[in-house]
């Protein structure tokens, strides 16, 4: 059985370190007791408070996650920073080509693929972000799009046990716009057949697929029935005190 891996993703969300504190305040009053055998939890701060708030996270039991990470090793790369930087400071993982980075940002799959060399290269865990649009999806595009993204990376991954997919489709993230169970799970389950030809068998069985886009306390219930959906990535929800009834309703 896979564990479940449940993110936090804040964006570039709460406006101050003081708000930030006070959400992981509030969490560990809350702090639901979850069998950490069971549950992995990544937080995603804005990149510069990863450091400062790192003692926090980890005395919740969870790690820090970057948003995203440089292409390259050091050098005159003015506003990034490199896989080795997070290794560094005790970062342990980070996403990659989430969808905001793809569309705001021009990431293209090339720039995803040596993001996930990279890291694969030191071994820094990487949350995959791949997904469809609403136009993609309307138009039966939607597998075609996720081996699109995942198969850019499959040349660059030495280590499965470094990756995990993040099934975001980008017509419900921070819409409300929820995927019902049944969609998720349509989709999550072409995403291990794709791994199971690309690759093998056996990576397809272990790699955990997270679904991510308007997931609440509400609706991640019945998400997590599903034998394809191993976790989830939140966005909004993870800004609240309530982030924690999704932790112990995965764990
Ligand atoms: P929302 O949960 O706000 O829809 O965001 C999902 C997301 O993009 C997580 O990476």
């Amino acid at each position: 059985a896979r564990k479940f891996i449940v993110g936090g993703n804040w964006k570039c969300n709460p406006a101050s370190a003081k708000e930030a504190n006070s959400l992981l305040k509030e969490w560990k009053k809350g702090l639901p007791n979850v069998d950490k055998s069971k549950v992995d939890v990544v937080i995603c701060p804005p990149a510069l408070w990863m450091s400062t708030l790192a003692p926090s996270i980890e005395g919740l039991g969870m790690e820090v996650c970057s948003q995203n990470v440089g292409k390259t090793d050091a050098g005159a790369f003015t506003g990034e920073w490199t896989a080795g930087n997070l290794l560094d400071l005790g970062i342990k993982w980070t996403l990659i080509g989430h969808s905001e980075r793809r569309t705001k940002y021009g990431e293209t799959d090339a720039d995803v693929a040596e993001k996930v060399g990279k890291c694969q290269d030191i071994g820094v865990n990487v949350i995959l972000c791949i997904g469809e649009t609403l136009e993609e999806r309307e138009g039966g595009k939607t597998d075609e799009v996720n081996k699109r993204q995942l198969g850019a990376v499959i040349p660059k991954v030495k280590d499965w046990d470094k990756i995990v997919i993040a099934y975001e489709p980008v017509w419900a993230i921070g819409t409300g716009k929820v995927a019902t169970p049944d969609q998720a799970e349509e989709t999550q389950a072409a995403i291990r057949e794709y791994l199971k030809s690309a690759v093998s068998a056996a990576v397809a069985d272990k790699v955990r697929i997270q679904y991510g886009g308007s997931v609440t306390p509400e609706n991640c219930a019945e998400l997590i029935t599903k034998p394809n959906i191993d976790g989830f990535l939140v966005g909004g929800a993870s800004l609240k005190p309530s982030f924690m009834d999704i932790v112990s309703k995965v764990g």
